[in-house]
């Protein structure tokens, strides 16, 4: 029997909604009152000490007996009345479905999984396989390293570890390609380890079950604490994937399903509307400043002269004011030297503008001329500026040399 994980681990990959099995509108009202009373600390927010109470350790009941009714139908996966049937996960499967999991969709993943479990059912079938074979399978699911990974992982355990699986966490982590993350899912999942099993999903589950405010990735070691205490000794491998269908399916990153989750009474942040604040992102890192110069040259008439950006680069072939160059470094010219033309050029401030990779600061000049120049462009009369396809900066330089103009 086909056995494995739920793998949509970060937040790109979700598993879409009609991958899911039924979900009845409310989990059951009873079970939910229950965690609720046994839940009682789970509302107090986390703090670096972590709670010591019976909060985590009393997720588990709640969440499996949702599983129970609810657990998603993947090709890879021993279903929870399978489980309790007596079908164990075939740990070569589990393995199989976690590797192509990886950085890949659920719903890409099912057909190569079964071409894959179909063509070499075995470990040692595929470590019998020519390696370009394999990569020809594999093409199309991306990230190549993966696949020779997969082979060379495949030939270690059935060559020199007698086609075994090792069932510890760290014996799977020795294995080529297989990561913290992914040795702890095959682990609870292929060997019903108690691993604490933390994918993007089950970060967002638990930061906001408890309101944990570090910032990721800070706040890593604190979910991973959290989640441990939570795992329980029985079925930690459907505790793990209860975990991850909730996290895809229920608790999702915009407009989560609270009404349908079998943790909405112990949860803080829904307790509190806090919902989608959580997980806290890191601090963006600040932009880099550019500096230039924009130049306002107005007529007697109160016309200002308009040029067109050169096609190339940003704000390319759009309307704007004669400026300098923009640097980084500062060192440009960006006084009155760079002027378009010699005149009585006054400074009038400057102006910032925040881009998608960086911060443009344009130090603003005006100055009155009296008739037309020999430079590129056109004189826009006042009323007209206003219809002009001038970009926001540019109106920005433009309103700090003629505050009355917009
Ligand atoms: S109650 Fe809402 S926010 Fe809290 S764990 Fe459930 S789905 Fe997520």
């Amino acid at each position: 029997m086909i056995a494995c994980i739920a793998n949509a681990r970060r937040r790109l990959f979700y598993r879409p909604a009609e991958e899911m099995s039924p979900i009845s509108p409310k989990p059951d009202p009873q079970v939910t009152a229950q965690a609720v009373a046994r839940l009682p600390a789970a509302r107090s927010r986390s703090s670096a000490a972590l709670p010591d109470g019976p909060t985590d350790g009393q997720i588990a009941p709640a969440l499996l007996a949702w599983y129970d009714r609810h657990a998603r139908v993947l090709p890879w996966r021993v279903g929870p009345a399978d489980r309790a049937a007596g079908v164990k996960p075939d740990p070569y499967l589990v393995w199989l479905s976690e590797i192509m999991l990886q950085q890949t969709t659920v719903q890409a993943v099912k057909t190569y999984f079964e071409a894959f479990s179909r063509r070499w059912p075995t470990v040692e079938a595929l470590a019998a396989a020519e390696t370009e074979d394999v990569m020809k399978a594999w093409a199309g699911l991306g990230y190549y390293s993966r696949a020779r990974n997969l082979k060379k992982c495949a030939d270690t355990v059935a060559n020199e570890l007698g086609g075994r699986f090792p069932q510890t966490e760290d014996g799977l982590r020795a294995l080529p390609g297989i990561g913290p993350y992914t040795a702890a899912a095959i682990a609870a999942i292929a060997f019903d380890v108690p691993a604490a099993v933390v994918d993007g999903n089950i970060e967002r589950v638990f930061t906001r079950l408890h309101e944990i405010g570090t910032p990721l990735p800070s706040a890593k070691g604190e979910i991973r604490a959290h989640v441990a205490r939570a795992t329980p000794g029985e079925r930690p491998g459907d505790f793990a994937q209860a975990l991850m269908d909730l996290g895809s399916s229920i608790c999702t990153p915009k407009r989560p399903a609270c009404a349908l989750c079998p943790l909405d009474g112990p949860c803080a942040a829904r307790a509190e509307g806090r919902q989608e604040e959580f997980p806290v992102k890191p601090a963006k890192k600040a932009k880099p400043v550019r500096r230039g110069a924009a130049f306002v040259a107005e007529r007697d008439d109160g016309a200002v002269l308009l040029v067109k950006r050169q096609d190339k680069g940003l704000l390319g072939g759009m309307t704007g004011l004669p400026t300098s160059n923009w640097t980084v470094r500062g060192d440009g010219a960006t006084g009155p030297g760079a002027a378009p033309f010699a005149a009585a050029w006054r400074a009038k401030g400057v102006v910032s503008h925040v881009f998608t990779h960086f911060e443009l600061r344009l130090e603003v000049f005006h100055a009155v001329v009296t008739g037309d120049s020999d430079h590129p462009g056109w004189w826009s009369a006042r009323d007209s500026i206003a219809g002009e396809a001038l970009p926001t900066v540019m109106k920005k330089a433009l309103a700090a040399a003629l505050p009355d103009l917009f």
